[in-house]
Protein backbone atom coordinates (compact mmCIF):
# COMPACT_ATOMS: atom_id res chain seq x y z
CA UNK A 1 0.00 0.00 0.00
CA UNK A 2 1.07 3.10 -0.58
CA UNK A 3 0.45 7.35 0.37
CA UNK A 4 1.22 10.77 -1.05
CA UNK A 5 1.41 12.88 1.56
CA UNK A 6 1.36 17.02 1.20
CA UNK A 7 1.23 20.17 3.17
CA UNK A 8 -0.26 23.60 2.49
CA UNK A 9 -0.37 26.35 5.91
CA UNK A 10 -1.57 29.13 5.02
CA UNK A 11 -3.90 31.80 7.45
CA UNK A 12 -5.63 35.16 5.71
CA UNK A 13 -7.10 37.82 7.15
CA UNK A 14 -9.55 39.45 5.30
CA UNK A 15 -9.57 42.65 6.47
CA UNK A 16 -5.53 43.07 6.11
CA UNK A 17 -5.52 44.49 2.92
CA UNK A 18 -1.87 43.63 1.37
CA UNK A 19 -2.20 40.45 -0.16
CA UNK A 20 -0.12 37.78 0.51
CA UNK A 21 2.39 36.70 -2.89
CA UNK A 22 4.91 33.61 -3.19
CA UNK A 23 7.64 34.79 -1.11
CA UNK A 24 6.30 34.74 1.82
CA UNK A 25 6.58 30.94 1.67
CA UNK A 26 9.54 31.02 -0.78
CA UNK A 27 11.84 33.86 1.69
CA UNK A 28 9.84 34.22 4.96
CA UNK A 29 8.88 30.19 5.29
CA UNK A 30 9.40 26.84 3.84
CA UNK A 31 9.01 26.26 0.21
CA UNK A 32 9.60 22.24 -0.48
CA UNK A 33 9.23 20.32 -3.20
CA UNK A 34 11.67 17.43 -3.80
CA UNK A 35 11.52 14.20 -1.32
CA UNK A 36 15.05 14.01 0.19
CA UNK A 37 14.59 17.50 1.21
CA UNK A 38 11.03 17.08 2.59
CA UNK A 39 12.53 13.65 4.29
CA UNK A 40 15.40 16.00 6.23
CA UNK A 41 12.84 18.64 6.75
CA UNK A 42 10.04 16.32 8.54
CA UNK A 43 13.06 15.50 11.06
CA UNK A 44 14.32 18.58 11.58
CA UNK A 45 11.13 20.47 12.18
CA UNK A 46 8.83 18.20 13.88
CA UNK A 47 5.49 18.62 11.66
CA UNK A 48 2.00 17.18 10.56
CA UNK A 49 3.82 15.52 7.88
CA UNK A 50 6.71 13.96 10.08
CA UNK A 51 3.51 12.19 12.02
CA UNK A 52 1.46 11.21 8.77
CA UNK A 53 4.27 9.38 7.36
CA UNK A 54 5.64 7.52 10.95
CA UNK A 55 2.56 6.15 11.88
CA UNK A 56 2.26 4.83 7.85
CA UNK A 57 5.77 3.54 7.54
CA UNK A 58 5.69 1.61 10.92
CA UNK A 59 2.31 0.02 9.20
CA UNK A 60 4.30 -0.95 6.37
CA UNK A 61 3.26 1.66 3.74
CA UNK A 62 5.27 2.71 1.42
CA UNK A 63 5.13 7.05 1.77
CA UNK A 64 6.14 9.50 -0.71
CA UNK A 65 6.12 13.26 0.68
CA UNK A 66 5.19 15.54 -2.45
CA UNK A 67 5.40 19.38 -1.54
CA UNK A 68 5.49 21.18 1.60
CA UNK A 69 4.24 24.88 1.79
CA UNK A 70 4.44 27.26 5.09
CA UNK A 71 3.84 30.29 5.33
CA UNK A 72 6.39 32.89 7.76
CA UNK A 73 3.31 34.33 8.81
CA UNK A 74 -0.43 34.75 8.43
CA UNK A 75 -1.66 37.48 5.83
CA UNK A 76 -4.19 38.84 3.69
CA UNK A 77 -5.89 36.84 0.63
CA UNK A 78 -3.05 35.39 -1.29
CA UNK A 79 -2.77 36.87 -4.82
CA UNK A 80 -4.36 35.40 -7.53
CA UNK A 81 -0.75 34.41 -8.43
CA UNK A 82 0.42 33.31 -5.20
CA UNK A 83 -2.78 30.92 -5.22
CA UNK A 84 -2.02 29.83 -8.56
CA UNK A 85 1.55 28.99 -8.51
CA UNK A 86 0.56 26.76 -5.42
CA UNK A 87 -2.17 25.00 -6.82
CA UNK A 88 -0.22 24.20 -9.78
CA UNK A 89 2.85 23.14 -8.07
CA UNK A 90 0.57 20.59 -6.11
CA UNK A 91 -0.60 19.27 -8.72
CA UNK A 92 2.14 18.59 -10.90
CA UNK A 93 4.00 17.04 -7.52
CA UNK A 94 0.68 14.79 -6.97
CA UNK A 95 0.88 13.59 -10.41
CA UNK A 96 4.39 12.87 -11.07
CA UNK A 97 3.09 10.52 -7.53
CA UNK A 98 -0.01 9.00 -8.27
CA UNK A 99 -1.80 6.32 -8.31
CA UNK A 100 -1.44 5.87 -4.89
CA UNK A 101 -3.86 4.50 -2.24
CA UNK A 102 -4.52 7.22 -0.31
CA UNK A 103 -3.39 10.61 -0.01
CA UNK A 104 -3.24 12.54 3.43
CA UNK A 105 -3.35 16.45 3.21
CA UNK A 106 -2.10 18.55 5.50
CA UNK A 107 -3.90 22.16 5.38
CA UNK A 108 -4.93 24.85 7.30
CA UNK A 109 -8.51 25.36 6.64
CA UNK A 110 -8.79 29.01 6.62
CA UNK A 111 -6.81 30.19 3.59
CA UNK A 112 -8.96 32.92 1.15
CA UNK A 113 -6.83 34.39 -2.08
CA UNK A 114 -8.25 37.13 -4.08
CA UNK A 115 -11.23 35.52 -6.17
CA UNK A 116 -11.68 32.40 -3.78
CA UNK A 117 -12.93 32.13 -0.35
CA UNK A 118 -12.56 28.68 0.09
CA UNK A 119 -8.79 28.22 -1.05
CA UNK A 120 -8.44 23.93 0.88
CA UNK A 121 -12.57 23.43 -0.60
CA UNK A 122 -10.84 24.17 -4.11
CA UNK A 123 -7.42 22.44 -3.49
CA UNK A 124 -9.45 19.30 -2.21
CA UNK A 125 -11.83 19.22 -5.11
CA UNK A 126 -8.73 19.19 -7.37
CA UNK A 127 -6.68 16.53 -5.20
CA UNK A 128 -10.02 14.34 -5.12
CA UNK A 129 -10.47 14.53 -9.08
CA UNK A 130 -6.93 13.45 -9.67
CA UNK A 131 -6.73 10.58 -7.14
CA UNK A 132 -9.91 9.03 -8.17
CA UNK A 133 -12.99 8.55 -6.49
CA UNK A 134 -12.24 4.92 -4.83
CA UNK A 135 -9.11 5.62 -3.05
CA UNK A 136 -8.58 7.67 0.15
CA UNK A 137 -8.12 11.48 0.83
CA UNK A 138 -7.72 12.39 4.66
CA UNK A 139 -7.69 15.51 5.65
CA UNK A 140 -5.81 16.97 8.74
CA UNK A 141 -6.56 20.84 9.47
CA UNK A 142 -5.44 23.71 11.93
CA UNK A 143 -8.54 24.12 14.67
CA UNK A 144 -9.24 27.79 13.37
CA UNK A 145 -9.99 26.11 9.88
CA UNK A 146 -13.73 27.68 8.62
CA UNK A 147 -15.28 24.42 7.46
CA UNK A 148 -17.05 24.28 4.53
CA UNK A 149 -19.17 21.83 2.66
CA UNK A 150 -16.95 21.56 -0.22
CA UNK A 151 -13.84 20.76 1.41
CA UNK A 152 -15.98 17.61 3.66
CA UNK A 153 -17.68 16.42 0.16
CA UNK A 154 -14.01 15.93 -1.24
CA UNK A 155 -12.15 14.56 1.99
CA UNK A 156 -13.46 11.23 3.47
CA UNK A 157 -11.85 11.67 7.04
CA UNK A 158 -10.90 14.85 8.84
CA UNK A 159 -8.92 15.50 11.89
CA UNK A 160 -7.50 18.47 13.58
CA UNK A 161 -5.53 19.91 16.39
CA UNK A 162 -6.51 19.58 19.57
CA UNK A 163 -4.20 22.37 20.91
CA UNK A 164 -4.38 26.08 21.71
CA UNK A 165 -1.83 27.59 21.44
CA UNK A 166 -1.02 24.67 18.89
CA UNK A 167 2.09 22.36 19.68
CA UNK A 168 0.35 19.20 19.03
CA UNK A 169 1.42 18.98 14.86
CA UNK A 170 3.11 15.59 14.81
CA UNK A 171 0.31 13.95 16.93
CA UNK A 172 -2.48 15.58 14.36
CA UNK A 173 -0.10 13.94 11.87
CA UNK A 174 -0.26 10.46 13.06
CA UNK A 175 -4.42 10.68 13.85
CA UNK A 176 -4.55 11.64 10.40
CA UNK A 177 -1.98 8.40 9.58
CA UNK A 178 -4.43 6.11 11.70
CA UNK A 179 -7.76 7.06 9.49
CA UNK A 180 -5.79 6.01 6.85
CA UNK A 181 -5.37 3.14 8.34
CA UNK A 182 -8.09 2.47 10.27
CA UNK A 183 -11.34 2.48 7.47
CA UNK A 184 -13.77 0.28 8.45
CA UNK A 185 -17.02 0.50 6.13
CA UNK A 186 -18.34 3.81 4.16
CA UNK A 187 -17.99 6.44 6.47
CA UNK A 188 -19.91 10.39 6.51
CA UNK A 189 -18.41 13.43 7.69
CA UNK A 190 -21.09 15.28 9.69
CA UNK A 191 -20.50 19.11 9.92
CA UNK A 192 -22.39 21.31 12.99
CA UNK A 193 -22.18 25.17 11.88
CA UNK A 194 -22.57 26.87 15.03
CA UNK A 195 -23.81 30.63 14.26
CA UNK A 196 -20.42 32.20 16.79
CA UNK A 197 -17.64 33.79 16.80
CA UNK A 198 -15.67 33.48 20.10
CA UNK A 199 -12.18 35.27 21.17
CA UNK A 200 -9.34 33.33 20.14
CA UNK A 201 -7.56 34.67 23.64
CA UNK A 202 -9.90 32.25 25.48
CA UNK A 203 -9.57 29.02 24.37
CA UNK A 204 -6.97 27.19 26.19
CA UNK A 205 -6.89 23.77 26.24
CA UNK A 206 -5.45 23.61 29.73
CA UNK A 207 -8.25 25.04 31.33
CA UNK A 208 -11.52 26.87 31.17
CA UNK A 209 -14.73 26.43 28.60
CA UNK A 210 -12.87 25.17 25.25
CA UNK A 211 -10.48 22.58 27.66
CA UNK A 212 -14.06 20.73 28.40
CA UNK A 213 -15.48 21.28 25.12
CA UNK A 214 -11.94 19.35 23.98
CA UNK A 215 -12.68 16.94 26.82
CA UNK A 216 -16.21 16.25 26.06
CA UNK A 217 -15.40 15.68 22.46
CA UNK A 218 -13.05 13.09 23.58
CA UNK A 219 -15.55 11.34 25.48
CA UNK A 220 -18.32 11.22 22.68
CA UNK A 221 -15.66 9.93 20.06
CA UNK A 222 -15.45 6.86 22.12
CA UNK A 223 -18.02 5.36 20.83
CA UNK A 224 -18.26 2.74 18.51
CA UNK A 225 -18.57 3.77 14.47
CA UNK A 226 -17.63 6.86 15.40
CA UNK A 227 -13.46 7.58 14.56
CA UNK A 228 -12.59 11.26 14.91
CA UNK A 229 -14.52 14.30 16.66
CA UNK A 230 -13.23 17.91 15.52
CA UNK A 231 -13.98 21.01 17.37
CA UNK A 232 -13.36 24.44 15.32
CA UNK A 233 -13.14 27.65 17.03
CA UNK A 234 -12.80 29.58 13.31
CA UNK A 235 -10.21 32.33 12.92
CA UNK A 236 -13.06 35.24 13.49
CA UNK A 237 -11.40 37.62 10.74
CA UNK A 238 -12.12 36.39 7.64
CA UNK A 239 -15.18 38.31 6.33
CA UNK A 240 -16.55 35.44 3.76
CA UNK A 241 -19.93 33.07 3.05
CA UNK A 242 -20.01 30.08 5.25
CA UNK A 243 -18.45 31.34 8.22
CA UNK A 244 -18.80 30.09 11.72
CA UNK A 245 -17.16 27.75 14.75
CA UNK A 246 -17.81 24.10 13.37
CA UNK A 247 -17.77 20.39 14.78
CA UNK A 248 -16.71 17.46 12.28
CA UNK A 249 -17.40 14.31 13.18
CA UNK A 250 -15.77 11.21 11.25
CA UNK A 251 -17.33 7.78 11.63
CA UNK A 252 -19.49 5.18 10.10
CA UNK A 253 -22.51 5.52 12.11
CA UNK A 254 -24.58 8.19 10.62
CA UNK A 255 -27.34 8.68 12.82
CA UNK A 256 -24.97 8.88 15.91
CA UNK A 257 -22.37 11.12 14.87
CA UNK A 258 -25.63 13.60 13.40
CA UNK A 259 -26.93 13.14 17.39
CA UNK A 260 -23.75 13.80 18.67
CA UNK A 261 -22.57 16.16 16.21
CA UNK A 262 -25.82 18.20 16.84
CA UNK A 263 -24.84 17.74 21.13
CA UNK A 264 -21.96 19.63 21.18
CA UNK A 265 -23.29 22.53 18.68
CA UNK A 266 -25.84 22.93 21.25
CA UNK A 267 -23.66 23.17 24.23
CA UNK A 268 -21.67 25.49 22.40
CA UNK A 269 -23.99 27.92 21.24
CA UNK A 270 -25.16 28.11 24.90
CA UNK A 271 -22.06 29.49 26.18
CA UNK A 272 -22.12 31.86 23.61
CA UNK A 273 -22.63 35.20 26.33
CA UNK A 274 -19.73 33.32 28.62
CA UNK A 275 -15.92 33.72 26.61
CA UNK A 276 -13.90 36.71 27.61
CA UNK A 277 -11.38 38.60 25.38
CA UNK A 278 -9.51 39.15 28.35
CA UNK A 279 -8.55 42.88 27.06
CA UNK A 280 -7.01 45.33 29.85
CA UNK A 281 -6.25 49.22 30.05
CA UNK A 282 -2.99 50.89 30.01
CA UNK A 283 -3.44 51.91 33.42
CA UNK A 284 -4.26 48.28 34.45
CA UNK A 285 -1.10 47.22 32.68
CA UNK A 286 1.09 50.00 34.08
CA UNK A 287 0.36 48.73 37.45
CA UNK A 288 1.65 45.27 36.66
CA UNK A 289 4.67 46.59 34.97
CA UNK A 290 5.93 48.19 37.98
CA UNK A 291 6.54 44.92 39.29
CA UNK A 292 9.32 43.07 38.08
CA UNK A 293 8.50 39.38 37.90
CA UNK A 294 10.92 36.60 37.94
CA UNK A 295 10.38 36.08 34.58
CA UNK A 296 9.24 38.52 31.86
CA UNK A 297 5.49 40.08 31.16
CA UNK A 298 3.72 38.90 28.20
CA UNK A 299 2.63 42.29 26.46
CA UNK A 300 0.07 41.23 23.76
CA UNK A 301 -1.16 42.88 21.05
CA UNK A 302 -4.54 41.71 20.24
CA UNK A 303 -5.07 44.02 17.54
CA UNK A 304 -2.04 43.85 15.48
CA UNK A 305 -1.22 39.52 15.68
CA UNK A 306 0.66 38.72 13.28
CA UNK A 307 -0.01 34.83 13.80
CA UNK A 308 -4.46 36.27 13.04
CA UNK A 309 -3.14 37.83 9.74
CA UNK A 310 -2.50 41.23 10.78
CA UNK A 311 0.32 43.21 9.16
CA UNK A 312 2.39 43.68 12.45
CA UNK A 313 2.83 47.30 11.65
CA UNK A 314 1.16 48.65 15.05
CA UNK A 315 3.68 50.75 17.65
CA UNK A 316 0.62 50.92 19.87
CA UNK A 317 2.70 49.42 22.90
CA UNK A 318 5.46 51.85 22.18
CA UNK A 319 3.07 55.05 21.74
CA UNK A 320 1.72 53.54 25.57
CA UNK A 321 5.26 52.93 27.24
CA UNK A 322 7.13 55.79 26.06
CA UNK A 323 5.88 58.21 29.00
CA UNK A 324 7.16 55.86 31.74
CA UNK A 325 10.36 54.96 29.23
CA UNK A 326 13.08 55.64 31.97
CA UNK A 327 10.79 54.69 34.87
CA UNK A 328 10.09 51.12 34.11
CA UNK A 329 11.95 48.73 36.84
CA UNK A 330 13.44 46.60 33.49
CA UNK A 331 13.86 46.77 30.01
CA UNK A 332 10.62 46.34 27.43
CA UNK A 333 11.23 44.25 24.06
CA UNK A 334 8.68 45.73 21.97
CA UNK A 335 8.55 44.50 17.78
CA UNK A 336 7.16 46.04 14.99
CA UNK A 337 7.10 45.69 11.23
CA UNK A 338 8.12 48.63 9.17
CA UNK A 339 10.45 48.24 6.43
CA UNK A 340 10.53 52.05 5.78
CA UNK A 341 12.18 52.61 9.45
CA UNK A 342 14.86 49.57 8.97
CA UNK A 343 15.77 51.50 5.49
CA UNK A 344 15.87 55.04 7.95
CA UNK A 345 18.04 53.42 10.57
CA UNK A 346 20.25 51.72 8.22
CA UNK A 347 24.03 52.96 9.01
CA UNK A 348 23.47 55.24 11.77
CA UNK A 349 24.04 55.34 15.17
CA UNK A 350 21.12 57.44 16.68
CA UNK A 351 17.89 59.30 14.91
CA UNK A 352 14.44 60.59 15.51
CA UNK A 353 12.27 58.43 13.55
CA UNK A 354 8.75 58.10 12.54
CA UNK A 355 7.49 54.25 13.46
CA UNK A 356 4.45 52.35 12.86
CA UNK A 357 0.78 53.04 11.68
CA UNK A 358 -0.58 55.21 13.14
CA UNK A 359 3.09 56.73 13.80
CA UNK A 360 4.89 57.47 16.75
CA UNK A 361 7.83 59.84 16.88
CA UNK A 362 10.99 58.64 18.87
CA UNK A 363 14.42 59.67 19.01
CA UNK A 364 16.23 56.50 19.39
CA UNK A 365 19.86 54.99 19.19
CA UNK A 366 20.19 52.16 17.01
CA UNK A 367 22.04 49.01 18.34
CA UNK A 368 21.36 46.54 16.07
CA UNK A 369 21.58 46.03 11.69
CA UNK A 370 21.31 43.50 10.39
CA UNK A 371 19.44 39.91 9.32
CA UNK A 372 16.51 38.98 11.55
CA UNK A 373 16.39 35.17 10.94
CA UNK A 374 15.69 32.89 13.51
CA UNK A 375 14.42 29.27 14.33
CA UNK A 376 11.87 28.92 16.48
CA UNK A 377 12.93 27.14 19.83
CA UNK A 378 9.77 27.48 21.65
CA UNK A 379 6.87 24.58 22.16
CA UNK A 380 5.30 26.00 19.01
CA UNK A 381 6.71 25.74 15.57
CA UNK A 382 9.59 24.63 17.24
CA UNK A 383 12.72 24.27 14.59
CA UNK A 384 11.07 25.65 12.10
CA UNK A 385 12.79 28.82 10.63
CA UNK A 386 11.50 32.41 10.48
CA UNK A 387 12.84 35.40 8.34
CA UNK A 388 12.12 38.85 9.74
CA UNK A 389 14.38 40.30 6.40
CA UNK A 390 16.58 43.28 7.31
CA UNK A 391 16.31 44.96 10.80
CA UNK A 392 17.23 47.04 13.19
CA UNK A 393 17.29 47.49 16.75
CA UNK A 394 16.06 51.14 18.21
CA UNK A 395 16.75 51.42 21.79
CA UNK A 396 16.37 54.54 24.55
CA UNK A 397 15.56 54.46 27.95
CA UNK A 398 14.59 50.82 29.28
CA UNK A 399 12.56 50.64 25.56
CA UNK A 400 14.15 48.45 23.08
CA UNK A 401 12.11 47.86 19.56
CA UNK A 402 12.44 45.26 17.18
CA UNK A 403 11.66 47.06 13.57
CA UNK A 404 11.51 44.48 11.04
CA UNK A 405 10.77 44.01 7.07
CA UNK A 406 8.70 41.60 7.07
CA UNK A 407 6.12 39.67 9.64
CA UNK A 408 6.72 36.82 10.99
CA UNK A 409 4.59 34.30 13.68
CA UNK A 410 5.54 36.37 16.65
CA UNK A 411 5.77 34.45 19.50
CA UNK A 412 9.04 33.06 20.10
CA UNK A 413 12.07 34.13 22.43
CA UNK A 414 14.31 33.45 19.45
CA UNK A 415 13.06 36.48 18.02
CA UNK A 416 14.43 38.82 20.21
CA UNK A 417 17.41 37.11 21.08
CA UNK A 418 18.63 36.76 16.82
CA UNK A 419 19.14 40.66 17.24
CA UNK A 420 21.28 40.62 20.22
CA UNK A 421 18.40 40.92 23.09
CA UNK A 422 17.36 38.90 26.22
CA UNK A 423 13.67 38.07 26.69
CA UNK A 424 14.55 35.71 29.71
CA UNK A 425 15.35 38.83 31.77
CA UNK A 426 13.45 41.35 30.59
CA UNK A 427 10.76 43.16 32.37
CA UNK A 428 7.98 42.66 29.71
CA UNK A 429 8.13 40.89 26.11
CA UNK A 430 5.63 42.20 23.37
CA UNK A 431 4.31 39.04 21.02
CA UNK A 432 1.84 39.44 18.23
CA UNK A 433 0.13 36.36 18.88
CA UNK A 434 -2.88 35.16 21.20
CA UNK A 435 -2.05 32.06 22.93
CA UNK A 436 1.19 30.84 20.47
CA UNK A 437 3.50 32.72 22.97
CA UNK A 438 2.82 30.30 26.18
CA UNK A 439 4.04 27.77 24.10
CA UNK A 440 6.54 29.65 22.44
CA UNK A 441 7.57 31.31 25.90
CA UNK A 442 6.45 28.09 28.09
CA UNK A 443 4.47 30.75 30.05
CA UNK A 444 1.85 30.53 31.89
CA UNK A 445 -1.35 32.47 31.08
CA UNK A 446 -1.23 35.19 33.73
CA UNK A 447 2.12 36.38 32.09
CA UNK A 448 -0.21 37.57 29.52
CA UNK A 449 -1.63 41.66 29.72
CA UNK A 450 -3.73 41.80 27.04
CA UNK A 451 -4.09 44.97 24.79
CA UNK A 452 -6.61 45.81 21.66
CA UNK A 453 -4.66 48.48 19.71
CA UNK A 454 -5.26 49.48 15.97
CA UNK A 455 -4.68 46.16 13.35
CA UNK A 456 -6.56 43.54 12.19
CA UNK A 457 -7.16 41.08 14.31
CA UNK A 458 -9.31 43.32 17.05
CA UNK A 459 -10.95 41.00 19.72
CA UNK A 460 -13.87 43.74 19.30
CA UNK A 461 -15.51 42.40 16.28
CA UNK A 462 -18.36 44.78 16.09
CA UNK A 463 -15.66 47.49 14.94
CA UNK A 464 -14.46 45.56 12.05
CA UNK A 465 -16.04 46.00 8.37
CA UNK A 466 -17.74 42.93 8.48
CA UNK A 467 -20.56 42.58 5.52
CA UNK A 468 -24.21 42.80 6.53
CA UNK A 469 -24.71 39.33 5.91
CA UNK A 470 -22.36 38.19 8.64
CA UNK A 471 -23.46 40.74 10.87
CA UNK A 472 -26.97 39.58 10.84
CA UNK A 473 -26.37 35.86 10.95
CA UNK A 474 -23.25 35.70 13.65
CA UNK A 475 -23.04 36.03 17.18
CA UNK A 476 -22.03 38.62 18.48
CA UNK A 477 -22.18 40.80 15.39
CA UNK A 478 -26.10 39.74 16.23
CA UNK A 479 -27.26 39.23 19.68
CA UNK A 480 -29.52 36.13 18.06
CA UNK A 481 -28.42 34.80 15.35
CA UNK A 482 -31.20 33.43 13.01
CA UNK A 483 -29.85 30.08 12.53
CA UNK A 484 -28.04 29.25 15.53
CA UNK A 485 -27.14 25.58 14.40
CA UNK A 486 -26.59 24.29 10.63
CA UNK A 487 -26.41 20.52 9.88
CA UNK A 488 -24.74 18.91 6.66
CA UNK A 489 -23.76 15.32 6.24
CA UNK A 490 -21.73 14.08 3.53
CA UNK A 491 -23.81 11.10 1.53
ZN1 LIG B 1 -4.71 28.11 14.51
Amino acid sequence: MRAVVAQFIFESNTFNPVSAELELFTRGGTWLSDEKSLRAWSVTAPSQMSGSLAVLEAAGWATAPVFAAMCGSPAGRMSRGCFAAIRAELKARLQAALPADAVVLHLHGAACAIGEDDVEGNLLAMVREELGHKKLLVLSLDLHANLTQRMLTHADAVTAYRTMPHCDFVATGERAARLVLGTSGPRTRTLAKVAVLIPPTDTSHLEGRFARILARARELEAQPGIEDISVFPVQPWMDIAELGTSIVVTGTHELLARQLAEELADEWYAQRHDWQTGVLSWNLILARLAIKPALPWILVDSGDTTTGGSTGCSAEALKQLLPHATALPGEVLLWVVDPATVQHAKGKASGVFQIGEPRVEWAAEVIYDGPGRYRARGLAYTGQEFSMGPTVVLSSGQLRLVVSSEPVLGADPALFECVGLSPDTALAVQVKSFTGWRAGFQAAGERGLVFDGPGCSSLVFSGLPFHAERRANLFPLNENPPTPVTLWQSN
